[in-house]
């Protein structure tokens, strides 16, 4: 196209006459043509970036369900040689297993598992509910990050029932102070 002002020959996606600084007439295909290459690049961009942080949050995900897992299968573990060994009326639930199983229902239930710190077996209250010497009810707190990344402090209590493949969630009751 020729620049209207100067007459010198000027490229058709050109905006301004090198020669003048004249601005040009914009074709309108080619001008649309060029915000739909503009809007392709970014949403093919968005598309691979969240793609990209949606896998690393599903792996992040996996690997903490597996922890988890592990940690509550060595809960089991550790109980069974202490049950052998006194093999008694009183073999079964304490207030330790009963403490760290309550511990790992809540660990289950944070946004963010790692982040989480736990008040130790002297600050919580442990009961027995309802003279049921298998129930049981541990009350403690926990400071973990929320949704925001804010660490916040969580009063918990979990109702426990333990049975014979195992201990039970019966509920939770959480606080934030
Ligand atoms: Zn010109």
């Amino acid at each position: 196209m020729l620049c209207p002002n100067c007459k010198s020959k000027c490229n058709d996606e050109w905006k301004f006459c090198p020669k003048c600084t004249m601005p040009l007439p914009q074709n309108k295909l080619l001008t649309w043509r060029r915000k739909l290459k503009t809007i392709l690049l970014f949403g093919t961009a968005f598309v691979v970036v969240v793609a990209f942080f949606t896998h690393a949050i599903i792996t992040d995900l996996e690997k903490n369900t597996t922890k988890q897992d592990k940690a509550v299968q060595t809960t089991k573990n550790e109980e069974t040689p202490k049950q052998q060994k006194t093999s008694s009326v009183s073999s079964g639930p304490n207030n330790i297993t009963a403490f760290v199983m309550a511990k790992e229902i809540i660990r289950r239930s944070l946004k963010d598992p790692s982040s989480a710190k736990f008040g130790n077996i002297t600050e919580a209250a442990i009961e027995k509910v309802d003279g049921n010497i298998n129930r049981w009810r541990v009350a403690c707190y926990v400071d973990a990050k929320n949704s925001f990344g804010a660490t916040i402090r969580t009063w918990y209590a979990v109702q426990l029932l333990y049975q014979n493949d195992g201990w039970h969630s019966e509920g939770i009751e959480t606080i934030n102070k």
